[in-house]
């Protein structure tokens, strides 16, 4: 049976990016850019004031200081938007407000509050060096330079700096259509009467939000009972999209035919089985290159499969050049007695007490019991080889969900 990373080593290598598209940027957040971006404006685009005050020389009032103020006479005003500046004549200031073009032979900005105006003049109550609260024109970016790399994510920073660009398209990645099909004889849609002994397939609604929080692209294909023939024709059309999930059937169980119904149809098995808990019987398969996953159906296992093993996998394939999830470190609160073996993905609720965090883990830890994942915001990694673990020891934590949030301000002690 294979580790969590063996099972990730081989899966990785069938998920590569599927090529490009290109994008508006109002459609591209969260998107991975395939192609990088060089700045074609400089930005600031041209010398602005960061301030509100006046445009002058700075040679003009480096002598000026409170008990021997220096008096421009005051030609012309400089603001946002407005009209463009003419040239600054020496011994002469410009009213500007922040964001307005420097008047050109201006090199400087003395600030408002520096100053006395009296109809017309000026008094510069401090000097003001060359550069002074002047924002020069491709100080911050220079045309031509690399904006964003291959690979870097779009976030509204990103947007916002190309926006500042005027770029309005970008290429990024494709998103992989995934389709999920549900096996199993008792599962029902939602809105379908429950009559004795069936469920709703919850698999399917869950998988699908989890597969768009990644920026994939859900694919549903309606359930398949356990026969072959309905396995093997859903199978065939959920081969139309770039990657395909099943879930149920997988295990060894009388009615669990997913594997043979991979065999017919010509997915090729890599392997079957991973140490992890939950969600042991997980099956890993390609059809002519395209990867086909079968997870376990008890809900919980099909969650935490899909989280640990198949979205790094398709954060990958998204573009994602660092697609694994960093953990953070937690202290368990309270002991916890397991069995070795297989390392356990145990949910759980992470708080910050002082400089630790604190992880409760949930008093439910079926593989069935979807009530062990609401409200739960972490993932806890309990290792293979430990059957006991101690209240305050420390374990890696995945943050899941919303993460960590109070009901308090971490602003209100500072
Ligand atoms: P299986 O993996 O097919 O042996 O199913 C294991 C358990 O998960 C059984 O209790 C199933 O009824 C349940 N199950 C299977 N598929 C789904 C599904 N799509 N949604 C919710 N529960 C499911
Ligand atoms: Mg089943």
């Amino acid at each position: 049976m294979r580790s969590i990373a063996e099972a990730l080593d081989s899966m990785l290598p069938a998920f590569s990016p599927l090529g490009e598209e290109d994008v508006s940027l109002t459609e591209s957040s969260g998107r991975y850019l395939s192609r990088e971006v060089l700045a074609c404006i400089d930005l600031p685009p041209f010398d602005n004031s960061a301030m509100d005050g006046y445009a002058v020389r700075a040679g003009d009032v480096a002598s000026a200081n409170r008990d021997s103020p220096v008096r421009l006479l005051v030609k012309g005003e400089s603001r946002a938007g407005g009209p463009l500046p003419s040239l600054l004549e020496p011994g002469t200031a410009c009213r500007v407000f922040t964001g307005a073009p420097m008047p050109k032979g201006a090199d400087a900005v003395v600030i408002q509050e520096d100053t006395d105006y009296d109809d017309g003049w000026v008094d510069v109550r401090e000097a003001s060096p060359e550069g002074m609260h002047v924002r020069a024109q491709g100080s911050d970016v220079r045309s031509g330079t690399l904006l964003l790399r291959v690979g870097d994510e779009l976030w509204p920073g990103e947007i916002g700096l190309l926006a500042s660009q005027n770029i309005d398209r970008v290429h990024v990645f494709r998103r992989p259509k995934v389709a999920l099909l549900s096996t199993g004889d008792e599962l029902r849609q939602l809105g379908d009467a429950l009559e004795p002994g069936t469920i709703i397939n919850s698999n399917q609604y869950v998988l699908s939000e989890m597969l768009r929080a990644l920026g994939a692209i859900p694919v549903p294909i309606p359930a398949a009972s356990d026969t072959l023939p309905e396995i093997e024709a859903a199978l065939r059309k959920a081969l139309e999209a770039d990657v395909v999930i099943t879930t149920g059937g997988v295990s060894v169980g009388a009615y669990d035919l997913v594997q043979d119904a991979f065999e017919n149809v010509g997915i090729e098995p890599a392997f079957w089985k991973v140490r992890i808990k939950p969600g042991k019987p997980l099956a890993f398969a390609s059809y002519l290159g395209k990867p086909v996953i079968g997870v376990p159906g008890n809900p919980i296992s099909a969650m935490i499969t899909f989280e640990v093993l198949i979205a790094p996998c398709l954060r990958k394939m998204l573009g994602d050049p660092r697609p694994h999830p960093q953990p953070v470190v937690a202290r368990l609160r309270h002991p916890y007695r397991r069995r070795p073996g297989r390392v356990e993905i145990a949910r759980g609720f992470a708080r910050r007490e002082g400089d630790d965090l604190i992880v409760d883990l949930h008093r439910l830890q079926g593989s069935g019991s979807l009530p062990s994942f609401v409200g739960v915001n972490a993932l806890v990694i309990l290792p293979s080889d430990r059957a006991e673990l101690r209240a305050g020891e420390a374990v890696r934590v995945l943050l899941w969900g919303p993460g960590l949030r109070a009901e308090r301000s971490c602003f209100d002690d500072l």
